[in-house]
Order: C-alpha cells, then structure tokens, then sequence
C-alpha cells in the first residue's frame, strides 16, 4: 500500500510504502477510493492536537471492503463502506452507556490515534464503519460522498444542537461543512445567512446558490436577528460576533475542535439565555441518521480533487482558504 504518513509534528507528510495491512478480529480493510481533507486533518499536522505518534491522516473514507477480520458479519467483501472520525468507542464508559459515543473516555479517532485514509488501503472496525446510500439511490460518487463524512455529520449534529425551533440560522465559515448543512436547512425551511470571509465573493456566490438567503461578510451584521448560529471557521473572534447576531435564547453552535482564543467580550452579549455550546465528535447514530437525510434530497456536493500524492497541496490550499467547497484526495 501506499500512504501520505506524519512522521513528525508541523512537517509536510511523506509518501511511504508499506506492507497491505490485515485486518484483525472485528476489523475490515478497505481499498480507498477517495477521502476528503477536513480542517481537523489541518490541526493534527499542525500541532494544533497533541502529537500521538506517526500517523496517517484523513477521517472521511469511502472504500470498497478487500479483507475482512475474523468475527465480522457487516459490512462484507465488496461493499462501499464509509469511515469517518469516530474509529471507536469502548462501550462501558459513562457517556458510551449514555448514548453519548462521541465524549467516550477511551475513544480512537480515525486519522489521528489509528491510521486514517490519505492512503490506498485503511483497516477499520466493522463496528464503526458507516453505511453509505446504495449506490442505485444516490447519483454521488465515491468523491463526492466522501465530504459527507465529516464535514455532513458534523453538519448536521450542529445543526440539531442548533434546535428545532431555529427559522434564521447563520453559519459562519462557507467550507465543507456549511455547504453542506445550508442545503439542508433551507430543504427544511429554515431561513440561512451564510458568513464568510469578507470579500470571498466565490463562497457567497456558492451559498446564495445552495439556498442561503443573505450571504455577506463575516464582519457584517445579518438582515434580521438569528434563532442560532453555527460556527465552522476556526476563529475565535467570531463567538462574539455570532452572539451579536443572535436573539434572545439564541444558541452559538461552534463546529470545529480547535478554535484560535475566544476573545473578552460584555457579558450583555450572552445575557439574555444566549447559549453557547461546542459540538464535539459525532455518534454512529449522527451518522444513520445523515445518510438518511441525505439520500432523500438532491445534495450537490462541490469537491475539488487531488491525487493522492498531492495531500499537502490539498491541505495547504484548505489551509489557506483557496478551496470552494471540499477537497478530496484519489489514490
Ligand atoms: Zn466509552
Ligand atoms: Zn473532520
């Protein structure tokens, strides 16, 4: 196999062949057919988490089964399966028991604490793989779901944080995910004012497309006062800004796992029962259900594609906000 490896914190991944990985009991291995490159991919090469040892980056994996472990009934050979960042959870811990998967004390996580998909080949547990739509029941590719994986599911666990009752919703930060959960919300009515950064005409011009109302600059205020906001972009200024823009009871949703500091601002901002909470991982659960939502509308999922050699201009031009949409690695 051939795989794009972090050897060391903050230095570009190299390219390494290795031996094809076996799959052991409870385990599949797939070969890769495309993985998409997600912010968090940016924060562990760029120390931004801990450096757990070398690794092979990427959590949001569509690959077809080639080898399974012994005890696995699903998925079998020859099935498009997902992987995404939850690897695993052990169970019998607190949250596990609770239905709470993502905050598991003893989690592993794809592409960080085991190797993830900038490869050709990934060994998953069967347990934590994830369905995909049938390939009869959705026109989206293996490059085009890919982005469903994380940028979706995280999406979309923001978006219910966001509350049922939200008719005005902003998200902040037009990338992989917003594109995604702004086709959503406004399937379901919900009104979206998209934030990007200002004078990114491109990402507004996407937005208005994908069904937002209002798109303009982040530091611009919306049209009318929203019911909540989900921040994607990993800023912390705009905390502040989104309970500006929020009524009373709104909810501030932050999306991402790293965000730069949070700055001091007046407590009249959160008064008001403002909230303001993070959403961190995601379930099995999160995962049934947004495949299921999304093979019941038309998605358009926009991707750029890189070979998978390419990985570090793929990250570097995430990095940099030259992207619309998702980047997708293809071995
Ligand atoms: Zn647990
Ligand atoms: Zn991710």
């Amino acid at each position: 196999m051939r795989a794009m490896v972090l050897e060391h914190p903050r230095t570009p991944l190299v390219e390494r062949e290795r031996p094809d990985p076996l799959p052991a009991a409870g385990e599949v291995r797939l070969r890769v057919l495309a993985c998409a490159v997600c912010r968090t991919d940016l924060h562990v090469v760029d120390g931004d988490l801990p450096f757990r040892g070398p690794v092979v980056p990427g959590h949001e994996v569509v690959g077809v089964v080639d080898a399974v472990g012994p005890g696995v009934d699903w998925p079998a050979p020859g099935q498009r399966v997902g992987v995404a960042w939850l690897g695993g959870a052990c169970g019998h811990c607190p949250f596990c028991r609770a239905a709470r998967e993502n905050l598991c004390d003893e989690p592993e996580f794809t592409g960080y604490t085991r190797d993830g998909g900038f490869a050709t080949h990934v060994v998953a547990r069967a347990a934590f793989c994830v369905a995909l739509p049938a390939q009869e029941a959705t026109p989206l590719d293996a490059v085009h779901l890919a982005p469903l994986l994380c940028a979706g599911l995280i999406g979309w666990r923001a978006l219910r944080m966001a509350g049922d009752d939200a008719r005005d919703l902003g998200l902040y930060g037009f990338g992989a995910a917003a594109h995604l959960v702004a086709q959503v919300a406004a399937r379901r009515g919900i009104r979206v004012c998209a934030f990007t950064r200002p004078g990114d005409a491109a990402a507004q011009a996407l937005a208005r497309a994908l069904g937002a109302g209002w798109a303009g600059g982040s530091d611009e205020a919306p049209p009318t006062l929203l019911d909540a906001a989900l921040i994607f972009a990993p800023v912390g200024d705009l905390v502040p800004r989104a309970l500006a823009a929020v009524r009373k009871g709104g909810r501030v949703v932050c999306g991402g796992i790293h965000m730069s500091e949070i700055p001091a601002f007046p407590y009249a901002l959160l008064w008001g029962e403002r909230a303001i909470v993070s959403v961190a991982n995601l379930t099995r659960r999160d995962a049934r259900e947004f495949m299921a939502v999304a093979a019941a509308m038309p998605l358009e999922v926009t991707a750029t594609t890189y070979p998978l050699a390419r990985a570090n201009e793929a990250m570097d031009d995430l990095r940099a906000g030259r992207l619309t949409g998702a980047a997708v690695l293809v071995p």
